[in-house]
């Protein structure tokens, strides 16, 4: 008989991270590899990706996006969805500088990430700034995003009448060809008649183009009647127009440039072997001096086999750039990339044409657009069609209850227990009773009679990492966990942390409390509050949580003391928990996710200062607007009239909620407003979604609601009046 083992309590056996991968920029190259890194992971790494906004534009389909025959959607590829697929952290931020030997990447907006392996993906800049006039009136083709963006409102503009049709393209090589046409096409496509397009080149255009190509694109740009104006020495922009050296002016209220592919000057300031700018590479693209850092796309110099800057390389770099972070990371072997010596080039002609260039041969027309169409569109599908991972299955034998298979803990809510089941367990508590103790549970924070005849309030709150970002979630932790503080008026004072940190090494555990302690320093400090102490522990996942305190002078502000009569401002948007809810899932847009992220990290100290006098006050967090007013409603004796209309939304919400997603504390919420009718409007459901960090929600008499509401609007935070009390018998009514 073998013998039995007991296999006592399931064991936690994920396996810790010990190194950190850094990726600079989300260039093609980069975003190929978090894709075949979601695919397959290298266990033990952490992975980070740093790009200034939380989408990247595809190059191909740039040129199709300007002619209007593609949306801003197809372009983008979703850094948030995709970050979220390959399980990484994504800062938005912009790199401004190595520290090689410290191993330590800064960025623009302050923050300094450590790496084992870093790789740089950023692209190059086709800024003019030593033309003139070009940083006020010119716009550089390339980051693309700035010139998608910009060309977007330029048409807008026109179509409102309110620019003229008149463009330029500084820059006659094939991008700028491309641009041009697309421009020409795009604003008379819309009906515009006095359309004026001119393409400026200081040499001659289209100089590196095979020879039966070159003549194929000059009747292009005669049968689009673009002025191509060649040997143009540029002398200054102005607005509405661009001067040239030998006095010629030339209309123009859109002014892309697209003369140059200059590297980012900080490049060459990392100490990293740069010619001409560019990192130089080795055969397996890591840097030719400092081998914990690659580079690759246009950034990059392959020094043995330069090539012309163009996405291809980039792409084709990505399954080698994969394998080689892999074996850097895990010891193993490089690969080496071989670059083809010639490609097919594909240009867009405007309207739905295209040209291929290869080897000499060239071929145009309607039907080398839809192969250029074809092979974007295959491209960009790998990035729209990015799904989470499937829950398993839900085992066959399994207890009574154990209905299906748990959903993922939702990312909206942050995984908190509904509010129904709190209030049934609480209630019927019963404790010792103190003097000292000033309040029963129920309010945002509890009352203790503090120093000096102040009143001391203290609360504690904690938040699950919905968030890769470990410094970002305690920034968001501390606000969350401060509202309570804010909400009676009181003066933030002192803060315990409680930390859980996922199994790290002991050198990524320094860095991630480094992080996650210098942001929660930085928001209690920017209050006048110390941290104090706190307990750390290692769990199944990051979770940050601060118990903290305040004063004040007098009875805090409480849920108690609206009147009928006072009016009712929120001071943020709502739509925290179903856009984070659907960021899990991968059914939000980028920018919707930076939006509320953003809503959550704005500290609300400034905002709680001008309603430290309301009657009365709350934090919107767990309960939605609705569960947190009713509590208002029941605590004042008052009704309640909201204004749907007038409620402060994030964009995204609405959207989301009317395609049904909510988070997983939605039907709790709802059940602690049972008698509430709705209008049938999505918007409608967002009053029962729980809100992270959210905003206070303050009654202040009728009569001072001018002067609040001046003074918040000041702060640039997003307040509005959303309802009224009333003289009605306790309860919420939405009009
Ligand atoms: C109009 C136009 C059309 C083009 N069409 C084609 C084409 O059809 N085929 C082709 O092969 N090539 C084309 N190109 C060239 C192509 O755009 C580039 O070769 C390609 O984009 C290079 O990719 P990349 O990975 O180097 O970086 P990019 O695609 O430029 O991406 C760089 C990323 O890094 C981010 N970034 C920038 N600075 C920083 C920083 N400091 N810190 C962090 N992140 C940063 C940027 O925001 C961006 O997301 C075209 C170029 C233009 C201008």
């Amino acid at each position: 008989m073998g013998k039995a083992h007991n296999p006592g309590l399931p064991m936690n056996t994920t396996l810790p991270l010990t190194r950190e991968l850094l990726l600079i920029g989300g260039g093609h190259t980069h975003t190929l590899v978090l894709r075949m890194w979601g695919m397959n992971p290298l266990p033990g790494v952490r992975v980070t990706v740093v790009n200034p906004h939380p989408t990247a534009a595809y190059s191909g389909m740039l040129p199709g996006f300007v002619a209007g025959h593609y949306s801003r959607e197809a372009l983008d590829i979703d850094l948030v969805r995709l970050a979220r697929f390959s399980n990484a952290r994504l800062i938005i931020g912009r790199a401004t500088g190595i520290d090689t030997a410290n191993r330590v990447v800064t960025l623009d907006n302050g923050r300094a990430l450590q790496y084992h392996i870093a790789s740089l993906d950023v692209g190059v800049t086709s800024d003019l700034p030593e033309l003139p006039g070009f940083s006020a009136h010119g716009i550089p083709a390339k980051p693309l995003d700035g010139l998608a963006h910009a060309w977007a409102d330029f048409r807008k503009a026109v179509a409102a009448g309110e620019a003229h049709p008149k463009a330029a393209v500084i820059g006659g090589g094939v991008a700028g060809v491309e641009l041009a046409l697309a421009m020409a096409h795009s604003l008379r496509a819309f009906g515009q008649s006095n359309v004026e397009v001119s393409l400026i080149e200081r040499f001659n255009i289209l100089n590196t183009l095979s020879k039966p190509a070159r003549p194929a694109l000059l009747r292009k740009l005669t049968d689009f009647s673009i002025s191509v104006i060649e040997n143009a020495e540029i002398a200054a922009l102005e607005k509405g127009f661009v001067r040239v050296a030998d006095g010629r002016s030339i209309a123009a209220e859109f002014i892309v440039g697209a003369a140059s592919a200059q590297p980012q000057d900080w490049l060459g300031e990392t100490g990293l072997d740069v010619a001409q700018g560019f990192v130089n590479v080795d055969k397996s693209l890591r840097s030719t001096n400092v081998a914990q850092i690659f580079a690759v796309g246009d950034c990059a110099r392959m020094g043995d086999a330069p090539r012309p800057k163009a996405g291809v390389f980039a792409v084709r770099q990505a399954p080698v750039l994969y394998a080689n972070l892999r074996a850097a990371l895990s010891g193993g072997a490089m690969q080496k990339f071989r670059p083809q010596k010639q490609y097919l080039r594909l240009i867009s002609l405007g309207k739905q044409s295209a040209l291929a260039d290869k080897w000499g041969l060239r071929l145009s027309g309607a039907s080398v657009w839809r192969l250029k169409d074809r092979i974007d569109r295959k491209f960009m599908d790998q990035f729209h069609d990015l799904r989470p991972m499937a829950a398993p299955a839900a085992p066959r034998l399994r207890a009574q209850g154990l209905d299906q298979a748990p959903e993922p803990l939702c990312g909206g809510c942050g995984a908190k227990i509904g509010g129904v089941a709190l209030s049934q367990v609480l209630g019927g508590l019963q404790g010792a009773k103190r003097g000292d103790v000033l309040s029963a549970i129920g309010d945002d924070a509890a009352t203790l009679s503090g120093p000096a005849g102040q009143n001391q309030v203290i609360s504690t709150d904690h938040l699950r990492g919905f968030w890769h970002d470990p410094g970002l979630m305690a920034r968001i932790a501390a606000i969350h966990a401060l509202g309570d503080i804010w909400a009676m008026g009181a003066k933030p004072q002192a803060a315990l942390a409680t930390l859980i940190l996922p199994r790290l090494s002991p050198e990524l555990q320094r860095m991630w409390m480094a992080e996650i302690m210098a942001a929660a320093n930085e928001v209690f400090a920017a209050e006048g509050a110390m941290i104090v102490g706190g307990h750390s522990s290692q769990g199944a996942e990051l979770t940050i949580g601060f118990t903290v305190t305040g004063l004040r002078d007098g009875a805090p502000v409480g849920l108690g003391g609206a009147r009928a009569g006072d009016q009712l401002i929120l001071t943020k948007p709502i739509g925290t928990g179903t856009i984070m809810a659907a960021e899990m899932a991968m059914r939000a847009r980028a920018s919707w996710v930076i939006g509320a992220l953003d809503s959550m990290a704005r500290r609300q100290g400034d905002v709680a200062e001008v309603l430290a006098g309301a009657n009365a006050m709350t934090d919107v967090t767990g309960f939605g607007l609705a569960g947190h007013l009713a509590g208002i409603a029941k605590a004042s004796g008052v009704g309640i009239e909201l204004m749907l209309a007038d409620i402060p939304v994030l964009d995204g919400a609405v959207e989301l909620a009317a395609q049904g997603v909510r988070s997983s504390i939605y039907a709790d919420n709802r059940a602690l407003v049972p008698d509430l009718d709705l209008p049938d409007d999505p918007k409608a459901e967002l009053l029962f979604d729980p809100q992270t960090a959210g905003g206070l929600v303050a009654a202040v008499p009728g009569d001072s609601v001018p002067a609040i509401l001046s003074k918040l609007n000041s702060l640039d935070c997003n307040s509005h009046v959303i309802g009224r009390c009333v003289d009605q018998p306790p309860g919420l009514r939405v009009i």
